[in-house]
């Protein structure tokens, strides 16, 4: 048994003075002066919060596309994560046009290898036909019943496809995350963008107006209703788009929202910066006004979790195809080890820890079918625990990062705290923001309700 000592606990409840023992790996206590006896290990973690192992809710730790290859693996991307006290990526498994769920879930388990922190799969559907459909039940059996699609790029579905597909995902108590942009606008934009002289990163946002966000996030909201389905907007980024996703929820609906420090710690000024290729991703880095709005929303409790989408590529890479015009950059950002110390710095005025824990973990477990086993400080519960020391201070590098990628968009960021011990199944994967070594990840099955 391990004890952590004189903490305090982000529990459902709120925080506690506690100490918390854990076997194998499981939470088996949770109580104020737990004895330690012979055999056990006691770890003092007075000043220190102890937060259930935060969730990433939307990553891509393994994906090729046309463009690139992302430098991350699960490999080196969970190491990043945990940390960075990251316990469980949700990974989007994209499926190939022809192929199964089935086998895209197999390539998918191939791929997570030497994993340092959990992961589940979100089932990207790229192909949907009657025996995609079948296998809705199959995977729910797998324990998988989260899912993707996009409204735009070569992977869309159409909107008859999104809304079978969503129409299903309610015999499973299944969600849908959604990647709302207006499909064939995008291409003509860019065009007319290039045909206008404009081929540097600073065309990105322009081929990419929050019209385009906020025009698929109504279409998604209307076809959700027609079979009275929840929806998550995933990487929501303008207030063009919040203004949808209140309108729907003002009808009725059920519509989640995950946002991403991206869009809550730039503006789109980064894209006039030599090195602005780093930041060209979809949906794009906004306005001010923007920024402020998703901020405000995350404030307010109008978005329920903070996730990163992350989904690197080397600089190296992005610079020299941008050398070719801004629709030739692999679209993506890193940022699977910093969302939790960004968070936590930069929201310490606006909310408290309860509440940053909702953002980054327990919302995410509930939304995702873990809950409680993951996003919880329960008896009972997994044993991902990441004890946060708020007294120390230092500035995000490259030279100092885990995640695999030759750079960091937070380049120069100063933070508040460090994960002094993250805890994955119950074995200690970190200590002082250093990993172990320890390869202690696992699958996470969703529990079909
Ligand atoms: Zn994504």
């Amino acid at each position: 048994m391990t004890i952590l000592k004189n903490g305090t606990l982000v529990t459902p409840e709120g925080m506690k003075k506690a100490d918390l023992a854990m076997d194998g790996d499981k939470i088996v206590k949770i109580g104020e002066n737990l004895t330690a006896g012979a055999g056990d290990t006691v770890m003092d973690v007075t000043g220190c919060i102890v937060f259930p192992g935060f969730i990433d809710g939307h990553t891509h730790l393994d994906l090729v596309n046309n463009l690139g290859h992302t430098s991350d693996n699960f490999e080196t991307g969970t190491r990043g994560a945990v940390c960075g006290g990251t316990t469980t990526c949700m990974d989007m498994a994209t499926q190939e046009h022809g192929d199964t769920l089935v086998h895209t879930m197999e390539v998918w388990k191939d791929l997570a290898q030497n994993i340092s922190c959990n992961y589940g799969i979100h089932m990207s559907i790229t192909d949907w036909n009657e025996h995609t459909k079948a296998e809705i039940q199959t995977m729910a059996a797998e324990g998988i019943t989260t899912y993707k699609t996009y409204l735009a790029y070569g992977i869309a579905i159409g909107d008859v496809e999104t809304m079978e597909v969503l129409k299903e995902l309610k015999s499973v108590h299944g969600i849908c995350g959604v990647h709302c942009e207006n499909g064939p606008l995008i291409p003509a934009l860019q065009k007319q963008v290039l045909d206008s002289g404009i081929t540097s990163p600073a065309g990105h946002p322009i081929s990419k107006p929050s019209e385009l966000e906020a025009e698929a996030i109504n279409r998604l909201c209307y076809i959700a209703s027609l079979v009275d389905a929840p929806v998550n907007v995933v990487h929501l980024s303008s207030k063009l788009g919040l203004e949808e996703v209140r309108a729907a929820r003002k009808r009725g609906q059920t519509v989640y929202a995950e946002t991403c420090p991206q869009y809550l710690l730039f503006d789109d000024s980064v894209y006039s910066r030599p090195d602005g290729s780093k930041w060209v991703l979809s949906p794009p880095i906004r306005k001010p006004e923007d920024v402020a709005a998703i901020r405000q929303a995350v404030i307010d409790g109008e978005i329920q979790t903070i996730s990163t989408d992350h989904c690197p590529f080397d600089f190296s890479l992005k610079q020299s195809q941008a050398a070719k015009g801004f629709d030739q950059i692999p679209g993506g950002g890193a940022g699977v080890e910093h969302r939790p110390i960004l968070m936590l710095t930069h929201f310490k005025d606006d909310l408290d820890y309860v509440q940053l824990n909702k953002l980054m973990s327990e919302n995410t477990a509930k939304l995702f079918n873990l809950y409680p086993k993951k996003g919880a400080l329960l008896e009972g519960s997994d044993a991902d625990i990441t004890v946060y020391d708020p007294s120390v201070k230092w500035t995000i590098s490259a030279a100092n990062q885990h995640q695999n990628v030759d750079h960091t968009p937070y380049e120069g960021f100063e933070v508040v705290g460090r994960m002094k011990y993250v805890y994955v199944n119950g074995q200690l994967a970190v200590v002082d923001g250093d990993p172990t070594g320890v390869q202690a990840g696992k699958f996470v099955r969703a529990d079909c309700v």
